[in-house]
C-alpha cells in the first residue's frame, strides 16, 4: 500500500475515533454533573462511581491529545515518523496504533528505560 493512501485512511479513522471520544467524553461530563444529589447510604456506591467517571475522563483526554497529536502531524506531513530517531514508523504498528508517535525499537528502547529509571524523567534528545 502507498504511504499517502494508507495516511488518507488513517486520517479518517483518527477523525471517527475523535468524535466517539468527544461524544463519551460529554456523556460522562453529565454524568458527573448531574449526580450531586447523594442519598446518604448510597454515598459510596455514588463516590466509587464518580472516581471511575473521573478516571475514565482521564484516559479518554489523554487519548483525545494523542489523536489530535497525530492529526496536526498529518497536516505538517509528518504523520508516522519516528519522534526519537526520525524513520518512518512500520505500517503495522500505525495500523493498531494510528497515534503512534515512536516506531517499534524506539519504543521497545523506551519502555525499558522507564522501567530500570523511576521516577522517570522527559526525554532529553
Ligand atoms: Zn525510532
Amino acid at each position: 500500500m502507498l504511504r499517502d493512501d494508507f495516511v488518507e485512511k488513517e486520517k479518517q479513522k483518527l477523525l471517527e475515533e475523535r468524535e466517539q471520544v468527544l461524544d463519551e467524553l460529554t456523556h460522562l461530563r453529565e454524568l458527573m454533573q448531574s449526580e450531586v444529589d447523594v442519598e446518604p447510604d448510597e454515598g459510596d456506591a455514588e463516590i466509587f462511581e464518580r472516581e471511575k467517571n473521573a478516571a475514565l475522563i482521564a484516559v479518554l483526554e489523554n487519548k483525545l491529545q494523542g489523536i489530535e497529536a497525530a492529526l496536526r502531524s498529518i497536516e505538517k506531513g509528518q504523520y508516522g515518523i519516528c519522534e526519537r530517531c526520525g524513520q518512518p514508523i512500520e505500517l503495522e504498528r500505525l495500523e493498531v496504533k494510528p497515534d503512534a508517535t515512536l516506531c517499534v525499537k524506539c519504543q521497545q528502547e523506551v519502555e525499558r528505560r522507564n522501567r530500570r529509571s523511576r521516577p522517570t524523567r522527559p526525554f532529553e534528545w
